[in-house]
C-alpha cells in the first residue's frame, strides 16, 4: 500500500493525497519520495490534467516531517564513502522537489507547465513544509492549533531538502533566520504574516483547486531574470549587515558547539551568491557535512530516534494497557500542583489532596493561573479552562481517592510523613491501585515498606517546573512489579513526557550525575579558579547553566541539606568536605541563591541576576595561575559522565539510550554531544580512559576510570557498539 494516491476530478485537477499508513501524522520515507515523484510526473504528462493539488489525508495536519532513519540508511549504504551516498541521496530529494517546482516548464522560456498548489489541513513541519515551499502556492486551513515551520535545527541538522534555500529566497535572510536558526514554529496566520505560506482559508483543498484552474503565473521569482533576494544578497550593503549580525548571533547562541547552525549559515551565505540550482547543490554539500559530523548523528540518535523509542515504550514490560483514568495527587505544593496540572491537561480526572482545604485549593489555582496565561496568549479558551479545572477536585478527604487507579505522592520529603499517607491511602483505594512517590532523595525500596503491596509501589520522579520539564524518571524499587512499571510508563505517555526507567540507588540517575557537576564547580572556587572561567567554560561546552548559576537556581540551602544527608549516609567515605566549606559558608552568609536574591551571583532588588558576586573572590582569592579552558571543561564534563558510567555499571541504568536522553532532557547535558555515552563515544574510550588517569593524578580519586570504561578502552569498544542501539546494557 502506498502512502500517496492520486485522483483527477471532472475539472481536470489531479489531487495527490498523502496518507502514511498506520500513523496519525504523515511522515516521509524513501518510498514516499519515489511515489510522489511518479504521481506528479504522471499528472504532468496527462493531457486531461490542468493542475495539481498536493494535500493530506490526515485531519488537521499535512505532515510531521521526515523519518530520520532514511538518513542513517543513506549513510550505511555508502559503505566506505558515506559522504557520496548522502550527497547523492540529498540531491535525489532536490530532484523530486525541483521537478514539482518546474512543473514541466520550458527551461529557457519558462513557458508551459502546470500549476501545483499545496493544500494543508494544518501542521506542516520539516519536509512537510519543504514540499509545499516547492509548490507554486500554499493554502492552509485556518487551524490555530496547527504548527508551521522547519524545526530541524532542534535535532542538530538543518532543513536540507531545499527548505533553507527556498525560504531565504522567498523571505530574505533576515526574516528567515528565526525560522531556520531557532526552528521557530508559527500557527497558520502568523506563518502567512511572515510570508512562509500564501493563504489561510476555510477550505484549503477547494481554494487550491480553484487557484490551479485560474491559469495563474507559476514561475518562481528566483527562476526569473533579474531576481533579487528580499533584504539584499550578502554583497548588498543591507545584506552585508544581515550576515555580519547573523554570524555573531549564531556564535553567541551556540557557543560554536552546534555544527548545524554554522553550516546552515554557510549554506545560506554561499547559496545567496549563486544561481538557484547551484545553491541547492551548496545546501546539499553543507547538509552532507552536517550529517557526517558525529555531533549531528548523536543528536539525531538521542533526540529523535531514541527519544521516540522511549516514548513509545521501548522498555515497557509486556503487560495489558494501563491507561490512567483517575489519579490521586497527594500534597498540593510546588510539585503536586504541577502534576495535577499536566494530568488534567491530558484529560485525566485528578483528586488533589492536601492537609488543609486552603492548601489544596491553592494547588488547584496553579492550573487556573496556567490556563489564564494560555488564554492571554490565545493558546487556550475559557471553555478549555473550565473543562480542565472541572477535572480537578481539591480536597482534604481521603475518601475522595476511592476509584483512583494511580496515586502520585508529593508530600514533604520526610519518610515518616510519606509512610503515614501511604497507609491512609491504602485504606481507601482499590486493590489494583498503583502507588507512586515523587521523592527526589529517599530510597523507593525503603518507602515501599509502608505499603501492603510493595509490588505496586514505584517512584515517578518529576523535575521542576513540572509543566516545562520533559523528563520523568521512573524508579523501580526492589519489589516493584511489571504492572507498576507499565502503569507509570502509560501515565507518562498520557501526559506526553519522555520516560526513563531506572533502578533504586542514591539519587537515582539524573540527580546522581548533576550533583558532581555542581560540586566540581564549587570545588574549583575553593581552589582559586576564576569563577567567570568556571561558568564560561561550562557554557562554552554546551551546558545551559554554569555550575554556580545552577546552584543559585536550585538554592544553596537545598545543597546544604543534600550534603548533610549524604555525609550522614556515607560516614568516613564522604569525599566532599572542600565543597561543603564553600557551600556552608554561603548559607551562613544568608546567600541562599536566587530566591534570597543573593548567591554566587549578585541580584538586583527585582531578583534579576547581575554579575558574579565579588565577595566570593574576597574569601576565595583567585590564584595567580589559571587552568586552561579545556581542563576546566573536562573536569566539569567528566564529573558527570563518569557518574553516568558508574550508574550503568551499578545497574541503575539498564539502557544507555535512557542515559543519554535522560541527561539531555533532565539536566540539559550538552545536547550537541547526544548525551554522556554519546560524548564518550565521540572522544573514544582510549582517550577517555587516559584523561581519567591524568585527572585522577591531578585532582583525586573521583576521576578514577570505571572498570567498564577501562575494559572498553583496551578492547577498542564504543558504548553504542557494545551495548547496541536496541540492546539493553545490563541484560
Ligand atoms: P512543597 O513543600 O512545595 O509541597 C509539599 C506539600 O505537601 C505541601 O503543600 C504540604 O502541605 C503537603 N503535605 C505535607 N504533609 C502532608 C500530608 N500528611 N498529607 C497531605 N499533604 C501533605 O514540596 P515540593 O517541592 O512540592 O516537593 C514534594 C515532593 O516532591 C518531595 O518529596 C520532594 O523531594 C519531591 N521533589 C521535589 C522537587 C523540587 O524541585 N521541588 C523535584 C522533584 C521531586
Amino acid at each position: 500500500m502506498t502512502d500517496f494516491t492520486s485522483a483527477t476530478d471532472a475539472d481536470g485537477v489531479a489531487v495527490i493525497t498523502w496518507d502514511t499508513q498506520g500513523k496519525s501524522m504523515n511522515v516521509m520515507n524513501q518510498q514516499g519520495f519515489e511515489d510522489l515523484d511518479r504521481l506528479v510526473g504522471e499528472a504532468l504528462a496527462d493531457e486531461a490534467v490542468k493542475g495539481i493539488v498536493i494535500t493530506s489525508g490526515k485531519e488537521g495536519s499535512f505532515a510531521g516531517g521526515m523519518d530520520l532513519n532514511i538518513i542513517a540508511k543513506m549513510k550505511d549504504e555508502g559503505g566506505d564513502d558515506p559522504a557520496k551516498s548522502l550527497f547523492e541521496g540529498v540531491m535525489d530529494m532536490h530532484g523530486v522537489l525541483r521537478r514539482i517546482e518546474r512543473a514541466g516548464m520550458d527551461e529557457k522560456t519558462n513557458k508551459g507547465g502546470k500549476p501545483i498548489a499545496a493544500a494543508l489541513p494544518g501542521t506542516a513541519l520539516g519536509i512537510g513544509l519543504e514540499i509545499p515551499l516547492a509548490c507554486h502556492r500554499i493554502f492552509c486551513a485556518d487551524n490555530p492549533k496547527a504548527k508551521i515551520g522547519l524545526p530541524e535545527i532542534m535535532v542538530g541538522i538543518f532543513p536540507g531538502a531545499g527548505g533553507t534555500t527556498r525560504l531565504v529566497r522567498k523571505m530574505g535572510a533576515m526574516a528567515a533566520s528565526p525560522l531556520l536558526l531557532e526552528g521557530k514554529l508559527n500557527d497558520p496566520k502568523k506563518a502567512k504574516a511572515a510570508g512562509v505560506i500564501d493563504e489561510v482559508v476555510d477550505d484549503p483543498l477547494a481554494a487550491a483547486k480553484e487557484w490551479v484552474l485560474s491559469e495563474p503565473k507559476i514561475v518562481k521569482p528566483w527562476d526569473e531574470k533579474g531576481y533579487k533576494m528580499p533584504g539584499g544578497a550578502p554583497y548588498h550593503p543591507a545584506g552585508f549587515m544581515t550576515f555580519v549580525g547573523a554570524s555573531a548571533m549564531v556564535n553567541g547562541k551556540t557557543q560554536g558547539v552546534y555544527p548545524a547552525a554554522k553550516a546552515l549559515l554557510s549554506a545560506v551565505y554561499e547559496g545567496a551568491m549563486a544561481p538557484f540550482d547551484t545553491a541547492l547543490k551548496i545546501e546539499a554539500r553543507w547538509f552532507t557535512n552536517v550529517l557526517l559530523n558525529p555531533s549531528s548523528s548523536a543528536m539525531i540518535r538521542s533526540l529523535f530516534i531514541n527519544k521516540e523509542a522511549l516514548e513509545k515504550g521501548a522498555n515497557r514490560p509486556d503487560v495489558s494497557d494501563q491507561t490512567v483514568k483517575k489519579v490521586g495527587v497527594l500534597g498540593a505544593g510546588m510539585m503536586g500542583a504541577g502534576i495535577a496540572l499536566v494530568s488534567a491537561l491530558a484529560g485525566i480526572e485528578v483528586v488533589l489532596l492536601d492537609q488543609k482545604q486552603e492548601a489544596a485549593e491553592k494547588g488547584k489555582s496553579y492550573t487556573a493561573d496556567y490556563m489564564d496565561k494560555g488564554i492571554a496568549r490565545k493558546k487556550a479558551t475559557e471553555e478549555k479552562k473550565a473543562q480542565v479545572l472541572g477535572l480537578i477536585t481539591a480536597t482534604t478527604d481521603y475518601a475522595a481517592l476511592a476509584g483512583c487507579d494511580l496515586i502520585v505522592e508529593a508530600v514533604f520529603e520526610d519518610p515518616g510523613i510519606k509512610a503515614t499517607v501511604t497507609e491512609a491511602v491504602e485504606e481507601v483505594v482499590g486493590e489494583d491501585c498503583i502507588f507512586a512517590t515523587n521523592t527526589s532523595t529517599l530510597p523507593i525500596s525503603e518507602l515501599a515498606k509502608a505499603s501492603k503491596r510493595p509490588e505496586q509501589f514505584i517512584g515517578i520522579h518529576f523535575f521542576s517546573p513540572v509543566d516545562k520539564m520533559m523528563l520523568v524518571e521512573i524508579i523501580k524499587g526492589k519489589e516493584t512489579g511489571p504492572r507498576a512499571v507499565a502503569k507509570a510508563l502509560d501515565f507518562v505517555r498520557q501526559i506526553r513526557k519522555t520516560p526513563i526507567v531506572v533502578n533504586d540507588e542514591r539519587f537515582f540517575y539524573a540527580n546522581r550525575c548533576i550533583i558532581p557537576y555542581i560540586n566540581e564547580g564549587i570545588r574549583m572556587v575553593k581552589e582559586g579558579v576564576e569563577p567567570a572561567l568556571i561558568e564560561n567554560a561550562a557554557k562554552l561546552v554546551g551546558m545551559p547553566l554554569g555550575p554556580l548559576q545552577l546552584t543559585d537556581e536550585t538554592s544553596i540551602d537545598l545543597g546544604v541539606k543534600i550534603a548533610k544527608a549524604t555525609k550522614a549516609a556515607m560516614g568516613d567515605d564522604y569525599p566532599n568536605e572542600e565543597v561543603d566549606e564553600v557551600l556552608f559558608w554561603m548559607e551562613s552568609e544568608g546567600r541562599l541563591g536566587r530566591k534570597s536574591k543573593a548567591g554566587f551571583y549578585a541580584y538586583d532588588e527585582k531578583g534579576k541576576r547581575q554579575g558574579l558576586w565579588d565577595g566570593l573572590e574576597a574569601r576565595y582569592p583567585v590564584a595567580g595561575e589559571q587552568p586552561e579552558l579545556v581542563d576546566v571543561q573536562h573536569r566539569l564534563l567528566f564529573a558527570q559522565v563518569l557518574e553516568a558510567v558508574r550508574a550503568l555499571e551499578d545497574g541503575v541504568l539498564e539502557d544507555i539510550r535512557e542515559g543519554d536522553v535522560g541527561a539531555i532532557l533532565g539536566w540539559g547535558f550538552a545536547p550537541w554531544s547526544g548525551g554522556p555515552f554519546s560524548w564518550l563515544d565521540i572522544i573514544g574510550a582510549p582517550y577517555a580512559a587516559e584523561r581519567c588517569d591524568q585527572l585522577t593524578a591531578e585532582f583525586g580519586e573521583r576521576f578514577a576510570c570505571p572498570a567498564l570504561l577501562r575494559e572498553m578502552a583496551e578492547k577498542g569498544q564504543s558504548f553504542y557498539g557494545r551495548f547496541g542501539a536496541e540492546a539493553k546494557a545490563a541484560a
